[in-house]
């Protein structure tokens, strides 16, 4: 399994728990319509702060620039950076988001 390689791969850090929050842009950019991130949970507020004055990740930055307004729609207590990755890996950020849900049920399925 190559699980058990990446966790090495990530050092000591990756077994502190802390927060992973789930982003929600308003308009999908570069094709990307969600931010995962983890932080320390008492560093929370401050890297959401950092989010918002466009410091705080690229991607984030760029959305700034491009006009796109975003929220923090889910957060995660006593997570690791080994779940933020596994929940990266799942690319199903669609699904665990609230808002995306909700569009999903008002539009009935073609199905
Ligand atoms: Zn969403």
């Amino acid at each position: 399994m190559t699980w058990g390689k990446r966790q090495l791969l990530l050092g000591d850090d990756s077994t502190l728990e802390g927060t992973i929050y789930l982003i929600h842009f308003d308009k999908s950019y570069s094709g990307r319509s969600h931010y995962l991130g983890w932080v320390e949970t008492r560093y929370l507020a401050r890297r959401l702060a950092k989010h918002l004055d466009g410091t705080g990740s690229e991607i984030l930055a760029s959305l700034k620039k491009a006009g796109i307004g975003w929220k923090v729609v889910q957060t995660w207590d006593n997570k690791t950076q080994i779940d933020e990755r596994r929940m990266k890996a799942c690319n199903n950020t669609k699904r665990i988001c609230p808002i995306c849900q909700q569009a999903e049920q008002r539009l009935s399925p073609a199905e």
